[in-house]
């Protein structure tokens, strides 16, 4: 029986729900501020979301982007060059509109507060994000992710991205706890479960997508389907 000191999260799509609330907020986004444009507003906002997922894929580790302040009006300025308009001032305000509507919806699943609070009572609790203050901030404050998590990481103010090992072990130290005592739960295989697993972490796999197993070894200490199972999934982790 190993005992568990740390639990780490990713945050977007692992206890917030991302992808939905970014395409459904593009949408609006280029829905109210670029209606003269003659580009359908789904169009736009597909676009922007291409953008937006381009640039967090494109995020290794050294790679810096676009310059500090910049990032969303960058992705903006690209979703509007891809139907043939240059206009930054545009790009701008619809960074911002973009940024108020992201703020206001955003939320945990409806799933993971129980699971926080109980979680909460028994381990260090972390988050590890490849996001940067630009972007995470606001969000992170609205959030409230102080009530239950004693160590926040924002991979790219290091100049750091999952799956790093650097960036997991940097949170193990921050909760002084050994990688055998530290658990990563994450939805995305290769950035958050493969990089705690360099790390020499435990990992759970959110599989939100309901993804196929990977085929290379080795598969997460525990696949859970809904946040819901997660305290009994490192329950099993802690006996076996
Ligand atoms: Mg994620």
């Amino acid at each position: 029986m190993s005992s568990i000191q740390a639990v780490f999260f990713d945050l977007d799509d692992t206890l917030i729900d991302d992808t939905e609330s970014l395409e459904s907020c593009a949408q609006s986004a280029a829905a109210e501020l670029a209606a003269d444009l003659k580009i359908a507003p789904a169009a736009l906002g597909a676009a922007y979301v291409e953008a937006a997922i381009g640039f967090w894929t494109a995020l290794g580790p050294g790679s810096s982007g676009p310059p500090r302040g910049d990032i969303r009006p960058t992705m903006w300025r690209e979703a509007l060059a891809r139907h043939g308009v240059r206009d930054d001032d545009l790009a701008r305000r619809l960074a911002a509109r973009f940024d108020a509507l992201r703020l206001a919806s955003v939320a945990y699943f409806p799933e993971v507060l129980p699971v926080l609070e109980e979680l909460h009572r028994r381990y260090t609790l972390g988050i590890i994000t490849n996001g940067f203050a630009e972007t995470h901030d606001k969000k992170m404050a609205r959030l409230e992710l102080s009530k239950f998590f004693d160590h926040v990481l924002l991979a790219g103010e290091m100049d750091l991205a999952k799956p790093d090992p650097q960036i997991f072990r940097h949170a193990m130290d921050l909760a002084g706890s050994k990688p055998e005592q530290s658990v990563m739960v994450g939805d995305r295989f290769e950035r958050d479960i493969r990089g705690a697993q360099r790390a020499g972490m435990r990992t759970v796999w959110f599989n939100i997508r309901k993804e196929a197993l990977p085929e290379r070894l080795p598969l997460a200490d525990a696949t859970i389907g809904s946040m819901a199972e997660l305290p009994a999934a490192l329950r099993r982790i802690e006996l076996g």
